[in-house]
């Protein structure tokens, strides 16, 4: 199927056409004849399977061809969870919709009001932005949200997460009840089937990816290394692998600071993002790591969410996340669009439940993967875990032992590079 096929106007196809897009993807090929036929949609997809342009590009058309009402007030809104991800999906609708009449803003929380509210008052058609400053600006009457025709929830499940539900449900009393709704979300929750049962009205089910799955495009492995030499793996393998751009993963936004300093200590600039930092911190970083100015972007999960790196290469989970689901998002940064990318988890050796927890998760084994020098030293309590993870590894399919390289902790230099093998091991 080709973009053409899908009856959007030809200044939109042009927009696309200037993007690079030759094909659509599964899930733009799934919901834009639905979107374009005035349907909601119920919509299973995960960053990087081309979901903006799938709900972007119909909404475009649809606003175009069909007549505004006289007053000029906002006629779709899309929410995001976090600010980076409506900057992003903001930048998206600007571009595709470069060729029509259709005025967009993004507002969210951490920048100055002021120029939103001006922004607002010259009048656009798409808003896209976040629950709270949207709220917000609803309240103080600058906001009209009563023309709304077309209302997208874009990564649903990140949005409760966050603890968005009460500010979606007062955002849904403000649009009128006639509307389409247009529903995203990566995975499926009781709580995301009681949101969308009660805001959708007879939905299509579009479902790309089966949830929990990690795609297949991302090669996965991961090293086992004690906590304390984590950051001098990390050090050793952006320098051996001569890596231009990875994005690392901490638990903590104290955390990525810290390891930021540290790798620039190495000699590796890089740059951390997380909610702490001032949206034009977070802007700048973003615009340096895109840049390739900055090699190393350290990020804890929220702040990651949704970030859109074109063709970024690496992704190293530094420490594994509490929650086996991050794991799906973080590597979903890589191996987008039909790009290959590699995506590397540093166990610790506390982290061994939650390696289990994720392959569960992801019904697979990811292999291991070692440096000489680098490895957990197996004793006391962290002996019977790892055994009882091992046994589970293993399965019954014969098992393999040298996933560990046991003991030999001396005697690495992290700047030198004379002779040693990396080696994985695939079962
Ligand atoms: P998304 O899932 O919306 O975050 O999109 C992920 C990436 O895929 C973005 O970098 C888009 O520019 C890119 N993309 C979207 N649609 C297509 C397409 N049809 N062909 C190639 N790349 C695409």
């Amino acid at each position: 199927m080709s973009f053409e096929n899908l009856g959007l106007r030809q200044e939109i196809l042009t927009g696309v056409k200037l993007q690079g897009y030759v094909k659509p993807t599964p899930i733009q090929q799934q919901a834009i004849p639905v979107i374009m036929q005035g349907r909601d949609i119920l919509a299973g997809a995960q960053t990087g399977t081309g979901k903006t342009a799938a709900f972007a590009l119909p909404l475009l058309h649809l606003l175009t061809a069909r007549k505004a009402s006289g007053v000029y007030r906002p006629r779709a809104l899309v929410l995001e969870p976090t600010r980076e991800l409506a900057a992003q999906v903001g930048e998206s609708v600007e571009t595709y919709g470069r060729g029509l009449r259709i005025r967009s803003t993004v507002i969210f929380g951490g920048v100055g009001i002021k120029p939103q509210i001006q922004c607002l008052r010259q009048g656009v058609d798409i808003v896209i932005g976040t629950p709270g400053r949207l709220l917000d600006l609803a309240g103080q009457k600058i906001l009209d949200l009563s023309g709304i025709e077309v209302l997208v929830l874009d990564e649903a499940d990140r949005m409760l997460d966050m603890g968005f539900i009460h500010d979606i449900r007062k955002i849904i009393r403000l649009v009128p009840k006639k509307r389409q709704t247009l529903f995203f979300s990566a995975t499926y929750s009781k709580e995301i089937k009681v949101l969308a049962d009660t805001i959708l009205s007879k939905p299509e089910l579009v479902e790309v990816t089966r949830r929990n799955t990690s795609p297949d495009t991302v090669g996965q492995s991961v090293f086992r290394v004690p906590k304390s030499r984590k950051r001098e793996l990390l050090s050793h393998l952006i320098r051996e692998g001569d890596w231009s751009q990875v994005l690392v993963f901490t638990r903590t936004k104290h955390g990525a600071n810290r390891l930021a300093q540290q790798l620039e200590t190495d000699g590796i600039m890089a740059a951390a993002i997380h909610g702490n930092k001032s949206q034009a911190a977070r802007t700048r970083a973003l615009a340096d790591f895109k840049s390739c100015k900055v090699r190393a972007l350290v990020a804890t999960d929220i702040a990651a969410r949704g970030l859109d790196i074109d063709r970024l290469p690496h992704v190293v989970n530094y420490e594994l996340p509490q929650v086996a689901q991050d794991y799906v998002h973080r590597i979903g940064r890589t191996g987008r669009a039909g790009c290959t990318g590699e995506a590397i988890s540093l166990q610790g050796e506390d982290e061994a439940n939650l390696l289990y927890a994720i392959e569960r998760l992801i019904k697979k084994e990811i292999p291991v993967n070692s440096i000489e020098g680098f490895s957990i030293p197996v004793k006391g309590t962290d002996k019977r875990e790892a055994a009882g993870i091992e046994a589970h590894r293993r399965g019954g399919r014969g098992g393999n032992k040298a996933s560990f390289r046991g003991g030999n902790l001396g005697g690495f230099k992290a700047n030198s590079s004379g002779g040693r093998r990396r080696q994985t091991h695939k079962r």
